[in-house]
């Protein structure tokens, strides 16, 4: 297993896998102890029906070249890492409602339609700092996923079992099958905006949640009394895509599908996957994997990022410059945004690219507390996203969208935002197995500060 140094993806190709994959080096790929099983697994989620289809992406695609010229806002949030034993009605539940108050708010507040992403439905591999983790005097491979090996910090649960990807799978495919009926089977329906609300802990943004929705409601009665046909508008049902990081090769290869319309491979793992900011090297197997598939895609820049290799990565990644192709997620760190965005966004202006621009404002505003939690400060987090938005209106770029991790449960893992969290709460309901998520209070705090950003 490495981190820091490349394993070759070693797996032959099986033929029940539909595209032959060169053997290139990958970051961040877990040391299976037995080849043959992670064979048989291969050839097992090879096998196995598509959880999203080449159509549903093509459709995404076009719903991101709108965002990427300003006519849509997209909304990418979930946890930063899913867990098998939390992937239960309840939790997929409140997460798909969070995400449906914060687009309310953003659709009402900044007249924009809102593409919904969810993080969800196969964000299970972790990318690690460090391969091992060392508690007194015992050191062990780093958690790196429900996907690869367990939380508990034992020898067993951190040994990395190939049998996770067929749980990760079915698990993936029992979340999607819930987040497919809640938002078009009634449950979404702009008319339940009320309805949303219902459940989470009353406090100030649920208060202010709760006047917009009746506003939302007032207009919905308006249209009706004026003759809209609900049933026959995109408000009875909503749009909602599931999205994760592209990191888990032996899970993305078999899992990728030739279109029968088009011929072209798509990864039917999430209709929109990411190469996270630590495996976006030009020449190695996960820009590689990301060239190949047709869904649309996104790399995470982070403030090292040059402008140069931006530029290159939009020569392998859209060569053709297909509108909704490539989305840039940056997470420059508040501290950053400022100095490094606009020489990035400058270069890749004048390649003619219209990629989208999204900002994640969690991952480079990430420190220790002094009680010894990684959390991050809300006012950080704001303040990334209003500098992001200062350097696109600036150079006359679009600001497209947002990519947060939240939660809809009540937990402590970001400090402040109005319930004021501090360093002696994080102890008190701290859930996450990796990065801290905004919970359902910060979420919409934040859905009405954007939506203030957007409307000016
Ligand atoms: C993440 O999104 O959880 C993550 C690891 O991000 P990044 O690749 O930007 O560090
Ligand atoms: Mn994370």
């Amino acid at each position: 297993m490495s981190t820091t140094t490349p394993d070759a993806t070693s797996v032959p190709r099986l033929l029940s896998e539909q595209v032959e994959w060169p053997t290139l080096p990958a970051l961040q790929q877990p040391q299976w102890p037995n080849g043959d099983e992670v064979y048989r697994v291969r050839a097992e989620l090879a096998a196995a029906p598509p959880l999203v289809f080449a159509g549903e992406c093509d459709v995404l695609r076009s719903r991101l070249a709108a965002a990427a010229v300003g006519d849509a806002f997209v909304l990418q949030g979930g946890d930063c890492a899913e867990r098998f034993s939390e992937a239960t009605a309840d939790n997929i539940r409140d997460r798909v409602k969070t995400i449906l108050q914060m687009a309310a708010v953003l659709t009402y507040g900044a007249s924009t339609p809102v593409v919904k992403i969810g993080r969800l439905a196969g964000q299970y591999a972790k990318p690690r700092s460090n391969d091992t983790e060392t508690r007194g005097d015992v050191t062990l491979p780093a958690f790196r996923g429900d996907i690869i090996n367990d939380f508990d910090f034992n020898p067993e649960s951190r040994t990395p079992d190939p049998q996770r990807l067929l749980r990760a799978y079915h698990t993936a495919s029992s979340t999607l099958n819930l987040v497919r009926a809640f938002t078009t089977g009634g449950f979404a329906d702009l008319r339940q905006v009320h309805e949303w609300n219902r459940g989470f802990i009353a406090n100030s943004a649920y208060s202010r949640y709760e006047s917009i929705a009746r506003e939302i409601d007032q207009a919905m009665k308006f249209m009706l009394a004026c003759g809209v046909d609900f049933e026959s508008t995109p408000l009875s049902g909503v749009e909602f895509f599931a999205s994760h990081e592209a990191l888990l090769l032996d899970y993305e290869q078999p899992l990728t599908r030739i279109d029968s319309r088009t011929g072209n491979p798509y990864a039917v793992s999430g209709h929109f996957v990411w190469v996270g900011e630590r495996t976006r090297q030009l020449d190695h197997a996960h820009i590689d994997f990301a060239a190949r598939i047709h869904n649309p895609i996104g790399v995470k820049l982070g403030p090292t990022a040059d402008p140069d290799e931006v530029v290159s990565l939009i020569e392998r990644l859209d060569p053709n410059r297909e509108p909704g192709r490539l989305t840039f997620i940056t997470r420059m760190g508040a501290g950053n945004v400022r100095d490094k965005l606009p020489a990035i966004v400058r270069r890749v202006t004048e390649t003619g690219a219209k990629v989208v621009w999204i900002c994640d404002p969690m991952h480079g505003n990430t420190f220790e507390s002094s009680t010894g939690y990684k959390t991050r400060e809300f006012d950080s987090i704001i303040d990334e996203v209003r500098g992001f938005f200062e350097v696109h209106r600036d150079l006359g770029t679009v600001p497209g969208g947002l990519h947060v991790e939240l939660t809809g449960n009540d937990v402590t893992e970001c400090l402040g935002g109005s319930e004021k969290i501090i360093d002696a709460d994080l102890e008190k309901r701290y859930e996450t197995a990796c990065d801290p998520r905004l919970n359902h209070q910060q979420s919409l705090e934040l859905a009405f500060l954007v939506s203030e950003m957007l409307s000016h």
